[in-house]
């Protein structure tokens, strides 16, 4: 079966990229920074499983070169699925923390696969709709593939709540313009998901601390931190996990793919809508939220105000069926439940 390399296997989208892939029959070799998650990741990931999962260790994805050791080991690779990349809101150092990581850890892949892996026919990156989305600065009505946040490095660098967004935007600039300049023997495609809920297929109970950004607000819920008052929604468009890792799996396969970028967006959501799904699953959890439920605002600004979407190239060349908000809350719950919320 073909050989895929999957970067930040100890991730949330990643371990559904992998799970997908071994269902699927594809031998995945994942990079990881710790040793023990790896072994942790193998064993919770490979239970029954077509394809085969080994692990390697890539310490830092912002090292210049970081991945020549992987890739030189494991010339053979047919695939690579690019998803390392930090995503939390414990901003130290811009630069640091985000935009080398993202931007080093992208060149350096593919650099690595050009020099050094001769059968890799496609790469795939975890993008962003950070790097679509002007933020709320400048907010144009509609945004689709062809739209770019516009943000620059110095931006990025100067202002740490706009460290994350700069991250995406740059390190997908950086593989676009290396595709036009290097002219390697491999094909590009980017995944660019709006925030991910979904179940966390990449822990094992007890690893509730190490959960992912995105389902943070989901189990705060759960844990009555807004049991006074829901937090404002903030950023109000989704999609579940399990459309990413199958949008990335299909990215891999599909021809017509190549060469694009990919906006994967279900819908928009508030935290009031996420709150009475979440109230519907038994009187346990409705008594973590707001009493008043109903009166709690839906904060989703009104048509005119909010921006416009189009996810119709992902349905149409990757197939996605995007799943419900239910599904996707309750199947989150109930992950989050088995983990020990
Ligand atoms: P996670 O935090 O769960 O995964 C991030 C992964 O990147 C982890 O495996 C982490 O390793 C690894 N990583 C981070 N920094 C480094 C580094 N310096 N060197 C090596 N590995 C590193 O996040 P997600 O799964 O949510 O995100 C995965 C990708 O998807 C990212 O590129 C993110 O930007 C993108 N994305 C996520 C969205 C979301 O809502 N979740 C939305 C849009 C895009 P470790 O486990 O050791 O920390």
């Amino acid at each position: 079966m073909p050989k895929v390399l999957v970067t930040g296997g100890t991730g949330f989208i990643a371990g559904h990229c992998i799970k997908q892939l071994l269902e699927r029959g594809y031998d995945v070799v994942t990079t990881v920074r710790n040793p023990d998650k790896g072994a942790k990741l193998v064993t919770a990931l490979t239970t029954s499983s077509r394809g085969k999962l080994s692990y390697d260790i890539v310490k830092d994805v912002a090292q210049k070169g970081a991945f020549d050791e992987v890739i030189k080991s494991t010339p053979d690779f047919d695939y690579v699925l690019h998803t390392a990349s930090p995503f939390h809101f414990n901003v130290q150092d811009p630069v640091k923390d985000f935009l080398e990581p993202a931007v080093t850890g992208t060149t350096s892949i593919l650099e690595a696969i050009k020099d050094n892996a001769p059968a890799v026919k496609r790469v795939v990156i975890t993008s962003s709709f950070a790097a679509i989305n002007h933020g709320s600065d400048k907010k144009p009505p509609f945004y689709d593939e062809s739209v770019w946040n516009p943000i620059t490095w110095d931006e990025a660098a100067q202002d740490k709540t706009k460290a994350y967004r700069g991250s995406k935007t740059l390190a997908e600039r950086a593989a676009w313009t290396f595709m036009d300049t290097a002219r390697p023997h491999f094909d590009l495609v980017t995944i660019n998901p709006s925030l991910v809920f979904g179940p966390a297929a990449h822990l094992s109970s007890g690893d509730l601390d190490s959960l992912n950004t995105s389902n943070l607000r989901i189990l705060h819920m759960i844990q009555g931190e807004m049991n006074d008052k829901l937090d404002p929604t903030g950023f109000y468009s989704w999609v579940d996990v399990r459309d990413v890792a199958i949008a990335h799996v299909r990215a891999l396969e599909v021809p017509g793919a190549s060469s694009n970028r990919f906006l994967l967006l279900a819908d928009y959501h508030t935290n009031k809508r996420i709150a009475k799904i979440i109230a519907s699953m038994g009187p346990q959890l409705r008594e973590k939220l707001p009493a008043n439920l109903d009166e709690e605002e839906d904060d989703l600004p009104p048509p005119g105000e909010r921006y416009l979407f189009s996810n119709k190239r992902s349905i149409e060349v990757l197939g996605i069926e995007y799943t419900s908000l239910d599904k996707s809350v309750k199947d989150t719950v109930q992950s989050l439940l088995e983990l020990g919320a």
